[in-house]
């Protein structure tokens, strides 16, 4: 299944795959779902019929702590059941194939899966061996995608912000080469016509050039910031980097580190985000983290309301 097919030919959600085509009115209708949620996603009851019956399983082949523990509450909160399964305790471990993992879950009536995996494509490639009207929901795939999370970034900049996103200069900073949830980010951005996006690596983590279409490059942190609405810093994710590519961590935080004293060069109003689990001390600061332009924690709660809006849109 290409990105593409994650939409029906009626204009409906199949899928979630990727923002990568994904066409604005379906991104903003999921945007204006979860933030007219917000009172149910914190403990209302109101919705707890929504998917009563249904059963989602969290299908996680690498570690999570927001993704899955908001998926929990998401399906939780609209009454569906849900079934959290760890590959790393199960018979993935005695060479179960992914797929027959998701036939033998199927055959007990579980018809929506939110998968995180290490593999780019592997969620997509899940799609295409389920039963037709199974759902999937990528919850993070390699570098590839992190739709969810690309969706409850925009959720949370459109609250401190406004929906204009034309008005906004965001700047990307950090290890964005490995990064599934700037490559969602960049796609979203695009989506919704953000004014300029600022994309600052060293060379060693900056994507290729076909990833950055419409995009600034910049190498150097203070030239990337000057002015910035939006800052988003990214974890170094060494889990998937070759030896090497960033000579010391002490140079990386020197020359990325997003601290307060570097801060003072965007825009006096600018907020900072990162997707979390953040390396403090290294890309961010922890007084910057803690700090008053912080979305960090409003990301987090976001995730719960925009993970309810996209069960409901595939599910209800
Ligand atoms: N939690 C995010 C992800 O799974 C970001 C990260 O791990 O750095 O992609």
């Amino acid at each position: 299944m290409t990105r593409h097919e994650q939409i029906a030919p009626d204009g409906r959600l199949r899928h979630l795959l990727d923002l990568e085509g994904l066409p604005r009115a379906a991104l903003e209708r999921l945007l204006d779902r979860a933030q007219a949620l917000h009172a149910d996603a914190y403990g209302g009851t109101a919705l707890r019929a929504r998917l009563a019956g249904k059963a989602v399983c969290n299908l996680f082949f690498e570690p999570s702590t927001r993704t899955r523990s908001s998926f929990r509450l998401a399906a939780t909160r609209l009454g569906a059941d849900v079934l959290d399964f760890d590959a790393s305790t199960s018979s993935t471990k005695k060479g179960e194939t992914d797929a027959d993992t998701l036939r033998t879950l199927e055959a007990m009536g579980v018809h929506a899966f939110v998968v995180r995996h290490a593999v780019d494509g592997a969620v997509a490639a899940l799609s295409a061996v389920a039963a037709p009207g199974t759902v999937l929901v990528n919850a993070g795939d390699g570098r590839h995608a992190h739709p969810t999370q690309g969706l409850l970034d925009m959720l949370s900049i459109r609250q401190a912000k406004g929906a204009d996103f034309a008005r906004l200069k965001v700047a990307i900073v950090g290890d964005v080469k490995h990064s599934r949830v700037a490559r969602s980010d960049l796609h979203a951005l695009r989506t919704l016509g953000a004014g300029e996006i600022r994309v600052c690596a060293p060379a060693a983590l900056m994507p290729g050039a076909s990833e950055l279409d419409g995009c600034r490059a910049i190498d150097g942190l203070d030239e990337a910031l000057h002015g910035a609405d939006v800052v988003m810093t990214l974890r170094l994710q060494r889990e998937r980097m070759e030896e090497g590519l960033v000579p010391s961590i002490e140079e990386y935080r020197r020359d990325y580190g997003i601290t307060a004293a570097r801060l003072r060069g965007a825009a006096p109003d600018a907020v900072v985000m990162h997707p979390g689990p953040m390396n403090r001390g290294i890309e961010i600061d922890a007084d910057v983290a803690d700090g008053p332009q912080s979305l960090v924690l409003r990301q987090v709660a976001n995730g719960v309301a925009v993970r309810m809006a996209v069960l409901e849109e595939l599910l209800a």
